[in-house]
């Protein structure tokens, strides 16, 4: 199937990313979420993610205005019955994911592919909220999705082989390399990533070392491009909870318990850059480190 027209459900930082390479690509782009402002916003982000594109040279000022035309903001699900993929990108719980894909079965035209940007939950649950589960996928895309080229593809038990074709040919148009997996929780990237961000905030919790130190030991000493304390305010603190607690009950092993003082930064509404303090406090030109206890 030629994918022409993308809805998007949910306009944060992954949808509005999605949004971002979906329109630079010559796609008809429609971001929904159901705050107005969040859409608002994050058309004003991806415009200046664009601006910065044309001024490195990247991007062509003409592509940058096309793609920004192209892109329609609504807050009504119905206003995506016509496209021919509905990625959904919204909030990481099972409750709103149900109820945006069983309105979608019920609003969208019967060839449209809906496909989940879910970071862990199981792809074949969502397909349940559907009358047509094999044309159910997950497309697992990285934040940042304009940088990060891989997309990880995950089949359901009903995935059809049309359906995951034609989704890994998308991810191509999108300038991605797609790698497919099949559905187990936490997928491949999810299930290594967040046991080590996990034992960082143990190491942490414990007082092993600062947080400085447990970030530029794994930055530094692993060559990674960032450090796990930086990765989790990155992701965000609620969705790396989420994760972990999806992937702790779905493996029903206790290596994967989220640790308590991952739960209460969320709870506290820490939740990393997105809220502006994580385990750093992003209120400065540097992020300084933010220690929920006091430090004996
Ligand atoms: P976010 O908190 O930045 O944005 C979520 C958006 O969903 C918000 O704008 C919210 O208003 C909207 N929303 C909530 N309920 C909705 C509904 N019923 N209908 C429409 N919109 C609704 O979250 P995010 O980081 O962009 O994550 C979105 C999804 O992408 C999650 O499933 C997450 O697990 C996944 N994901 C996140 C990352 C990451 O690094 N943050 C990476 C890969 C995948």
């Amino acid at each position: 199937m030629l994918i022409k027209t993308v809805g998007i459900v949910g306009a944060g930082q992954m949808g509005g990313g999605i949004a971002h390479v979906a329109s630079l690509t010559n796609h008809k782009v429609i971001l929904q979420d159901i705050s107005l402002t969040a859409c608002e916003k994050s058309l004003s982000f991806i415009s200046k993610n664009m601006q910065k594109s044309v001024e490195k040279g990247k991007i062509a000022e003409i592509e940058k205005n096309k793609a920004l035309q192209s892109i329609q903001c609504v807050t009504n699900l119905e206003d995506l019955r016509h496209c021919d993929i509905v990625i959904e990108a919204a909030t990481e719980k099972w409750d709103i994911k149900k109820a945006i894909f069983n309105d979608l079965d019920r609003i969208c035209k019967s060839e449209t592919i809906l496909a989940s940007n879910t970071s862990s939950i199981s792809i074949n649950q969502i397909a349940g909220a559907t009358r047509r589960p094999e044309q159910v996928i997950g497309m697992h895309f990285m934040n940042p999705v304009p940088i990060m080229v891989l997309v990880e593809v995950i089949r359901g038990l009903s995935t059809s082989d049309q359906t995951y074709s034609d989704v890994m040919t998308l991810s191509k148009t999108f300038g991605k390399i797609p790698l497919g997996c099949n559905d187990s929780p936490g997928f491949v990237s999810n299930r290594i990533l967040l046991p080590m961000i996990n034992e960082a905030v143990y190491t942490l919790a414990e007082g092993v070392a600062s947080i400085e130190s447990i970030d530029g030991i794994m930055k530094l000493g692993m060559n990674h491009p960032m450090g796990p304390l930086t990765l989790a305010d990155f992701i965000g603190l609620d969705t790396c909870l989420y994760i972990l607690n999806v992937i702790h009950i779905g493996m029903k092993q206790d290596k994967y318990r989220p640790c308590p003082l991952l739960e209460a930064y969320v709870q506290a509404g820490f939740l990393g850059k997105k809220t502006g303090k994580g385990f750093y406090d992003y209120s400065t030109r540097e992020p300084q480190p933010h220690y929920l206890l006091e430090r004996s």
